[in-house]
């Protein structure tokens, strides 16, 4: 039980790595308030497993004016929270040349613009709590870029950047921020790869499979527990050792 009694906000739990996320925080004992864009399958199941303590919220993350006072809400509703997860993401992949303007600034607002409202109105409560730990979904792709994923890997680099910063200007109130970089995890994100895209993916991976949600869970529960309270303004990659 490392979580036991800690309450966590988790962005994009309705499935794949926010789920499985979810899940291990709630199996470690703590109350987890999910949000997704709407309910997802078997959530009646899901808070009854978790005897009540998973809280679902409907929201588009990416009605940016809107974010701030969302979880000025949650965080009033939980008083407080102990960890928070910025997962929810989303791709709208093309060429950068063929790519039009709105797909770019769409990822953008989801996958780094909304992350920091949330960083940082979660980040002021924990301040003054003097504790917290924020955990930022970024990518590989945030660090050695990827044809095709200009947007994706802009905003991934941003969530890198404002990760290390907030780090730093939070440390001394005994607030810790760090960022996980996945590679190539199976999840509906990833379903939509052609055969080939995945073959040819799959060849450059030495553990030779794909990641699965709950390797992302793993140092997910790490970096929210007191386990790693040495450690702050880190990204930790989790690919199979893609790049190494
Ligand atoms: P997924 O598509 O399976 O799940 C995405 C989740 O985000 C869903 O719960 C969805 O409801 C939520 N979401 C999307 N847009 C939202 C919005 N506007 N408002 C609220 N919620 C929204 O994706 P996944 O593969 O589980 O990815 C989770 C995170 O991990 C993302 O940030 C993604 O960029 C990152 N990531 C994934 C991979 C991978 O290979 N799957 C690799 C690197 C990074």
């Amino acid at each position: 039980m490392r979580l036991q009694d800690k309450k966590a906000l988790v962005t994009g739990a309705s499935r794949g790595i926010g789920k499985a996320i979810a899940d291990r925080f709630i199996a470690e004992g703590a109350e987890v308030w999910g949000v997704g864009t709407k309910e997802p399958d078997g959530l009646a199941e899901r808070i009854s497993e978790a005897n009540g303590r998973l809280h679902w919220i409907c929201a588009d993350l990416g009605l940016l004016d809107q974010v701030e006072t969302l979880v000025e809400d949650l965080i009033k509703e939980a008083d407080g929270f102990d960890v928070l997860v910025n997962n929810a993401g989303i791709t709208r992949d093309n060429l950068s040349f063929r790519m039009n303007f709105a797909d770019f600034q769409k990822v953008l607002d989801v996958n780094l613009s909304a992350p920091f409202i949330i960083a940082r109105t979660v980040g002021r409560a924990m301040i003054r709590q003097r504790r917290g730990s924020i955990i930022n979904m970024a990518s590989i792709v945030g660090i050695h870029g990827n044809g095709g994923q200009a947007n994706y890997a802009a905003a991934k680099a941003g969530v890198i950047g404002f990760t290390k910063s907030l780090a730093q200007e939070a440390a001394s109130r005994g607030v810790r921020v760090n960022a996980i970089a996945p590679g190539f995890i199976a999840t509906d994100m990833t379903g939509a790869m052609t055969d080939e895209a995945r073959e040819k993916t799959l060849s450059l991976i030495p553990l030779k499979r794909m990641g699965t949600p709950d390797d992302i869970a793993g140092t997910a529960l790490f970096l929210a527990s007191d386990e790693s309270a040495y450690i702050t303004g880190q990204v930790i990659p989790i690919d199979g050792g893609m790049f190494m």
